[in-house]
């Protein structure tokens, strides 16, 4: 018979499911709650678990099951609302529980770390400091400011000090002169009761319109869909406002904090109370120290990326969810989740009002707009006094081109720069060139565990596979005909530098893609030089699309805006114009309009042509009408099954395999469709062949039913054990 009770744990392994174990010697099992931690023995090792249920089942035998170890928390540690997120989100991504909530909570959590947050530095002002009137040190600018700052803030720590940009000299000027003091701060401590630090905007009618339709509790979706500029960060912060007056906390996800200070150092001004970021910059014990700061309710806003979807909250009030179209807000490999559409399930659970802001609303989110499950807010103008930039199409077939550059193109470059201002040159390619071709027999550079040829760099001089990231030397010779005459094709943005530089030597290029910005501060120092305002170019891929305000900008050069057409994901359109449109909206963003030169071959192109004379929902109706002729989503739910192995017919027969158990559950119908088993775009990478099956169903609870059982058989299939798969529900990439 049974010996109850049970503990289910989830564990750190690839397995879909909990583990089963008998309660500790001399542990009261009522004693013991879901989200505790708990030790237990696995083979031969030692795993730390969080036990998800006590049970009075178990489907083992009672002599199969081995006790625990021991139980590491006297509470709780993750709060139960945030476990049953989790669980769930492991269910309906077909995820390991136990790798699901390894992504969803802070590493030394998982470690075994004590929940305990430490005490922390902060500044505050002394009492002569307090004593000083506002506009006190004029002579000493920066130390001017951080008094200021200290005077709309009671304290700041490091990370504050760091998003404001005040460094330590200015604190120890400071603290030298008696005006401002360090002290140890327990978080946990009660904090200001102001909320702001600096008054809000006066909202024009559109955005009052679009705060006034925003609920301030109770479930609610809302779509926030304005352009570049058009305020919708001024409607977050005011909706934030509201949020903390009830005492409630807000949490808002961004695509990536690295690259946008801006964002939070805004958030960091306007509110007097705790801002705390979660992102991947964070040590792990400043990661824990967040988590555990959002917990207690001490972060009244957490600002973080895609895992902070996962942060626990005390009192939630609203979620937000900026750029919401950006693919960053899904996880490519591991626990496959996607951050946005969680935020849907967490505040519908929670039961409050989220925020999705957005210029280029992604098809899925504009479709759930446009049949009403989601309210749409447009914002049609430009806030403050800035004006949309104008857009011109160049048609660059026949025309002769230098590096890259049409004539016109260089032209409209120099003249801006002549007028004092700075040109953004768009180039999502980064390295020198993106092939290598010998001249006398034809050869191309290849990478040799890919099918895809290497990328040419320039500093420092070499071959690379931006696919496996295998690294070769530049040859001298062809290695085929041992030809010297080697030429590099095409441009990438090393290459657009150089001959910007060439052409105009008197200003300054900056080129910003992942090669220039590695390094700690390289980024903030480019950025640093930019927003100086002086006249010069900058030069980049997607990087530069992404949140910065770049006043000085008055023109986007868009240097090859074809590739999306023409992509084998069928996303490859929408993504192009979400681009494209991102990057125009650097263009113009104070006081001076904005141009942006969009350089194409297909000018007739029926896409580009919507986009760039009717702009954006035109162009997503028509590629809308597409998707739902040809089934994709949003009209079709899809889950993508990819198998991969250094030999192609493991790969294929295991996804035949796939293919014929997932029939059985759910025969072909014109509500449930099989593509595949299908090479993938790039069949070879990193030295293995890559296959995929793509399911689709009408109905997403369809595929919800099945595919626990297919994959409780793929996983005890003897030829998936001979090949790496992985199952991706609502896949954003074909790849
Ligand atoms: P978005 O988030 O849509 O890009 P922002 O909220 O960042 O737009 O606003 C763009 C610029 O306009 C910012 O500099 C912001 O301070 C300013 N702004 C926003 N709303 C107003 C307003 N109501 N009055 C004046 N300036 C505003
Ligand atoms: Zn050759
Ligand atoms: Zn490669």
């Amino acid at each position: 018979m049974a010996q109850g009770p049970y503990l289910h744990i989830a564990l750190p392994t690839p397995l879909r499911r909990l583990f089963h174990y008998r309660v500790p010697p001399g542990v009261d099992a009522a004693t013991l709650a879901p989200g505790m931690r708990v030790r237990v023995p696995f083979g031969h090792q030692q795993l730390l678990g969080i036990l998800v249920r006590v049970s009075t089942h178990s489907d083992l035998p009672p002599e199969q099951l081995r006790p625990a170890l021991a139980v590491i928390d006297q509470k709780a540690v993750v709060p139960s609302e945030v476990l049953s997120a989790v669980l769930w989100a492991a269910r309906y991504y077909q995820s390991p529980p136990g790798e699901a909530l390894h992504t969803a909570l802070p590493v030394l959590l998982r470690q075994g770390e004590a929940d305990q947050l430490r005490p922390q530095t902060v500044w505050a002002l002394t009492h002569e400091g307090k004593g000083l009137p506002e506009g006190a040190l004029k002579r000493a600018p920066k130390q001017a400011a951080l008094l200021s700052a200290l005077q709309r803030h009671p304290h700041l720590n490091k990370e504050d000090l760091d998003a404001l940009e005040i460094n330590r000299a200015t604190v120890k000027a400071l603290e030298d002169k008696a005006l401002v003091t360090a002290f140890e701060h327990w978080p946990e401590v009660a904090h200001e009761t102001r909320i702001l630090a600096e008054p809000p905007l006066t909202l024009n009618n559109e955005q009052r319109e679009a705060l006034a339709q925003i609920a301030t509790e109770g479930f609610q979706v809302s779509l926030l869909d304005g352009a570049t500029g058009s305020g919708k960060t001024e409607i977050y912060l005011q909706a934030i406002e509201r949020v903390l007056a009830q005492g409630r906390q807000a949490l808002v996800l961004v695509p990536e904090i690295g690259l946008t200070p801006q964002t939070l150092a805004r958030f960091k001004a306007r509110f007097a109370q705790p801002v705390v970021a979660m992102h991947s910059g964070l040590n792990d014990r400043e990661r824990l120290d967040a988590w555990l700061m959002a917990r207690s309710g001490q972060a009244r806003i957490v600002i973080g990326t895609r895992s902070a979807i996962f942060a626990p909250l005390a009192q939630p009030g609203i979620l937000i969810v900026d750029e919401e179209h950006d693919t960053s807000f899904k996880q490519q490999d591991g626990f496959r989740y996607n951050a946005r559409d969680l935020a849907v399930v967490r505040a519908h659970k929670l039961g409050i009002p989220l925020i999705m802001g957005t210029a280029t609303p992604s098809l899925e989110t504009l479709h759930n707009a446009r049949t009403g499950r989601y309210q749409h807010l447009r914002l049609t103008a430009r806030a403050g006094n800035a004006r949309a930039p104008a857009i011109h199409l160049q048609d660059i077939r026949r025309q002769p081109l230098d590096s890259g550059f049409s004539q016109s193109t260089l032209d409209a470059i120099g003249a801006a720069l002549a007028d004092g201002n700075q040109a953004l040159v768009f180039l999502n390619r980064r390295g020198y060139a993106p092939t290598l071709m010998c001249h006398d027999c034809g050869w191309l550079a290849e990478c040799s565990h890919c099918d895809t040829r290497m990328t040419v760099h320039q500093s420092p001089r070499h071959l690379h596979c931006h696919h496996c990231d295998h690294q070769r030397a530049l040859p001298q010779r062809c290695p085929n005909c041992k030809s010297s005459r080697l030429q590099v094709q095409g441009q990438g943005t090393e290459r657009s530098e150089e001959r910007l530089q060439q052409l105009f030597p008197e200003y300054p290029v900056l080129r910003i893609d992942r090669d220039s910005t590695r390094g700690k501060n390289r980024l903030h120092n480019l950025l640093t030089q930019i927003h100086k305002g002086e006249p010069g170019i900058l030069v980049g891929t997607q990087m530069l699309a992404k949140g910065h305000h770049f006043p000085k900008v008055t023109l986007v050069v868009i240097l090859d805006a074809d590739a999306g057409l023409f992509s084998a994901d069928f996303r490859g359109p929408e993504r192009m114009g979400q681009l494209l449109l991102q990057v125009a909206g650097r263009a113009g963003r104070a006081e001076d309009p904005g141009e942006v030169i969009l350089q194409s071959h297909y000018t007739e192109h029926p896409l580009v042509l919507t986009l760039m004379r009717q702009g954006y929902h035109p162009f997503a109706d028509l590629i809308l009408q597409e998707r739902r002729a040809t089934r994709l989503p949003p009209f079709r739910h899809l889950v993508l099954i990819r198998a991969e192995s250094k030999r192609p017919e493991n790969a294929a027969d295991f996804l035949q395999v796939a293919r014929r158990e997932s029939e059985q559950l759910l025969p072909p119908s014109p509500k449930a469709s099989y593509v595949g088993p299908l090479p993938a775009p790039m069949e070879k990478r990193g030295g293995r062949f890559r296959y995929q099956l793509q399911v689709g169903a009408d109905r997403r609870q369809d595929l919800q039913t099945i595919l626990p059982t297919l994959a409780e058989r793929l996983e005890q299939s003897p030829l998936g054990k001979r090949v790496r798969w992985s199952i991706d529900v609502d896949p954003q990439e074909q790849s």
